[in-house]
């Protein structure tokens, strides 16, 4: 029955211009406009009068989709018209987006054009809007929809009055060769030469085409993820975090704002509080990973965008993971090319622009080398001996995090002791210090791990090459080194002070000296190692103790596109107390203290929904103001 012709037509996959998880975009067969295509749900809802409230997320999709289709094409999302119809004849619900021309051989009857350009016509606002308020979409009756038919033609573009449809026509035909002609963005020119450009390319040009346009349909990945609540790890009303889809670091996360902004060059001071916002949420998303500290962590931007949306990075700074595979994935994070959080606020705050990277300027940064490892003062010309030398750091952080939590354990073992004196300790608190299996679990609150030593075939690491000598690598032997000192004073558990233990002010301990060849084997073929990973000099402290705006003014002085981790300067961080929330980001770490808005209202923090089938992440405690303490205000 010609009913379901719109039902057959997408069972056939070839007619998927674009489609998401819940909805697809086909061409209307018989466009009434030069351009016009139709967006359909998968799900078998057969009309608008079937819509409730529940289906809002549905009809964003929807419309997110339309709005892809009118990109990809290279169209301008101004010139077209979006919505229903109010009396639909054909099943399964549909979303027009046609172009506002109106020219075309298949608008035959008058019927036709007040279908589009009368209340039979349906924006998709106002359906969404209805819905929002009544809950449903209620049928005209018979009598309106009849004179909202036998309403007068008029013209959309301009107070003509034809008295026929063949007259409409002609006029319209008019208003688009107007436009061709005065060849400016106007879609109808672009469609054109689009067109014809396509036809006149030869082969390869025309490869080169299809390819730009897959990169595009890419581009817009990011959008998409927005409506697709299996990848939302946190949303609020102005972003979510979804996790990286190629981390380049064992813990990579992306905060991606729902406004349709491009990127961070798109941004003016007026987004100030959408960025504290998205700080925010950055915060509870490594909150959430408790075993790596805050500090640990990198948040910024990339000031050379791939994705068509505005998204943050907030990536752990090991940066071990088999999705790192060129030199530019490294100096994307690792150069100028990578804008830290606090830097593009300031820019923002004080300039009210962040200005594109050249082209030129990109190009170089993405492909410079030597490579410099971020946690000490290793260089390589090659990605494949500064993986090798990252993985000793990674082995060596690990055993760390290893030994602090089986030290954790016991000392919140004897604590319980201590509370409760007649209190027997129970086996499972015992053995939880004990197992290596059980510590192990630790990564059930994060995301998968990249292990780069899995069997996979592109995994550089496997079978292990001799001669970088991972295996030989052993992880150093140094316990207790970070494990915190619980000192409670009264306390007959506390431990005593180690022996030669020095008192460091901000509780952090310079790292002992290590044996040369303790992070690799005796024979480098690449890389020069200087004075690997030995502690150099005074570190500065965490906090500055000058005034607060001293903090931004050393950020001023800094280049453009400023490195972020300036090497030998790594700031070390003071010992992070058990229970407490993740330190204050450090200024010279990306994750600077930012100016409080005073636009944002702290006391109401935004709605946040978690979904907890994301992960097995926990969600923990809504942001606070207390999130920002430690943070040095600025005036
Ligand atoms: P409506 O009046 O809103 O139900 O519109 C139905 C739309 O589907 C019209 O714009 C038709 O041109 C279009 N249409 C009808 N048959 C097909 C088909 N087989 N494939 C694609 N579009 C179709
Ligand atoms: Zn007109």
């Amino acid at each position: 029955m010609w009913r379901f012709n719109l039902i057959k037509e997408i069972s056939d996959k070839g007619k998927w211009i674009i489609s998401s998880d819940v909805a697809i975009v086909i061409a209307d067969k018989y466009p009434k406009a030069q351009q016009h295509f139709l967006v359909l749900p998968k799900a078998d809802i057969s009309s608008i009068f079937e819509l409730t409230r529940e289906h809002l997320p549905l009809l964003e999709e929807l419309h997110l989709l339309a709005s892809n289709i009118v990109e990809v094409r290279g169209l301008q999302w101004k010139d077209f018209k979006v919505g229903f119809h109010a009396e639909p004849s054909l099943e399964r619900l549909h979303l027009h987006v046609i172009s506002q021309d109106f020219v075309s051989s298949c608008l035959k009857k008058k019927k036709h054009w007040n279908t589009y350009n009368t209340e039979l016509f349906v924006p998709y606002e106002v359906l969404r809007d209805k819905l929002k308020a009544e809950n449903s979409y209620q049928r005209l009756s018979p009598d309106v929809i009849h004179a909202l038919l036998a309403t007068p033609l008029c013209c959309n573009q301009c107070d003509f009055k034809p008295r026929n449809l063949p007259l409409l026509k002609e006029h319209l035909e008019q208003h688009l060769q107007n436009k061709s002609g005065q060849n400016k963005s106007v879609i109808y020119t672009k469609i054109e030469t689009a067109k014809d450009k396509i036809n006149k390319m030869d082969a390869k040009e025309k490869n080169e085409h299809k390819k730009e346009q897959i990169i595009q349909n890419i581009r817009n990945e990011l959008k998409k993820k927005i409506n697709d609540k299996e990848h939302i790890l946190i949303e609020s009303d102005q972003a979510v975090v979804v996790k990286a889809d190629y981390p380049k670091a064992q813990y990579h996360f992306r905060v991606v704002a729902k406004a349709d902004i491009a990127d961070v060059t798109k941004l003016t001071a007026d987004h100030l509080p959408l960025l504290d916002h998205m700080m925010d949420l950055a915060v509870q998303i490594m909150e959430k990973q408790d075993h790596v500290p805050s500090r640990n962590f990198r948040i910024g931007f990339k000031a050379d965008p791939f994705w068509d949306r505005l998204n943050m990075h907030v990536i752990s700074d090991d940066f071990y993971s088999m999705s790192m595979k060129r030199i530019r994935h490294w100096n994307s994070f690792n150069t100028e090319l990578f804008m830290p959080f606090q830097q593009a606020y300031i820019m923002l705050s004080s300039e009210g622009a962040i200005e594109p990277i050249s082209e030129e300027e990109s190009e170089k940064l993405k492909l410079q080398v030597p490579l410099h490892c971020n946690q000490c003062d290793f260089e390589s010309p090659l990605l494949l001996s500064l993986k090798a030398h990252l993985y000793t750091h990674w082995q060596s952080k690990e055993h760390e995090r290893q030994i602090k939590k089986q030290t954790d354990s016991i000392v919140k073992l004897l604590d319980e002791v201590k509370l409760d004196d007649n209190a027997q300790p129970l086996p499972s608190a015992i053995s939880e210090g004990q197992s290596q299996q059980e510590v192990s679990t630790e990564n059930v609150y994060g995301p998968p791990i990249n292990m780069m030593n899995q069997a996979n075939i592109n995994n550089p690491f496997r079978g292990t090459p001799p001669r970088f000598g991972i295996a030989a690598a052993a992880p150093p032997q140094r316990p207790f080194v970070n494990a915190p000192r619980h000192q409670r004073p009264g306390n007959p558990f506390a431990r005593a002070p180690r022996p030669q233990q020095k008192v460091y002010p901000y509780g952090y301990a310079p790292r002992p000296q290590l044996a040369d060849n303790h992070f690799g084997p005796p024979s480098r073929p690449y890389g020069i190692h200087r004075g690997n990973m030995q502690p150099r000099g005074p570190m500065p402290p965490r906090f500055s103790t000058a005034p607060a705006n001293t903090v931004f003014a050393s950020f001023n002085q800094q280049p453009r596109f400023a490195p972020n981790n300036p090497p030998n300067q790594r700031p070390r961080a003071p010992k992070q107390q058990q229970n407490q929330r993740p330190r204050a980001p450090n200024p010279q770490q990306n994750q600077g203290p930012r100016a409080p808005n005073p636009q944002q209202n702290q006391e109401n923090p935004p709605q946040l929904t978690y979904n907890p089938n994301q992960t097995n992440l926990i969600p923990k405690h809504k942001p606070t103001p207390a999130a920002n303490a430690g943070q040095p205000a600025a005036k």
